[in-house]
């Protein structure tokens, strides 16, 4: 980490690689473990078998037993994309914890009959919640323009992470 990519938080005082992270991690984990909808009933393994008429997914049991390591883990690790559909930012990490991230309900099904590999969050901000998908899912979104990843910010000797689908980072 070079002194270019340190990064405070004004909020929480927290210091991060801004070279890594495009915002601070901390804030974000806060927000979701008190966000109260975190984990919508749909995506939530302890309530299965539950059929339900559209297809959803389910989080990894592991992430109701250990929340708060699981939320840490995306906070730190995610990368962080700007969703042109719903004009907010996502949080998307491949395999949290080197594990399954959850798996997925076929319509009308009561149990999940498929794993999924990566951990969402969506909404980050303002209304966040968690919920499994395939990466492959995400790497179309991305390709096909509706999720825009970090660049570098375009301020000449600065390395931070822009916030995504802007030019620059969250200092300039
Ligand atoms: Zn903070
Ligand atoms: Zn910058």
């Amino acid at each position: 980490m070079t002194y270019s990519s340190r990064r405070t938080c004004l909020q929480c005082g927290n210091v991060w690689a801004g070279d890594e992270l495009p915002f601070c991690s901390r804030c974000l984990a806060d927000g979701w473990e008190n966000a109260s909808g975190f984990i919508k009933p749909k995506h939530n393994p302890t309530l299965l078998p539950w059929p339900l008429p559209k297809k959803r997914s389910v989080v990894t049991y592991d992430f109701i037993i250990d929340k708060s390591l699981y939320i840490n883990t995306i906070a730190n690790d995610g990368d962080i994309y700007f969703d042109t559909y719903y004009n907010n930012f996502s949080s998307v990490l491949n395999q949290p914890l080197g594990m399954t991230a959850g798996s997925g309900i076929p319509p009308n099904f009561p149990m999940p009959t498929y794993p999924l590999d990566s951990q969402i969050v969506v909404d980050i901000f303002n209304n966040p919640h968690v919920y499994a998908e395939n990466i492959t899912i995400i790497d179309q979104e991305i390709a096909q323009g509706r999720l825009i990843p970090s660049g570098i910010c375009d301020v000449p000797g600065c390395f931070n992470l822009t916030i995504p689908g802007t030019n620059k980072c969250g200092i300039h």
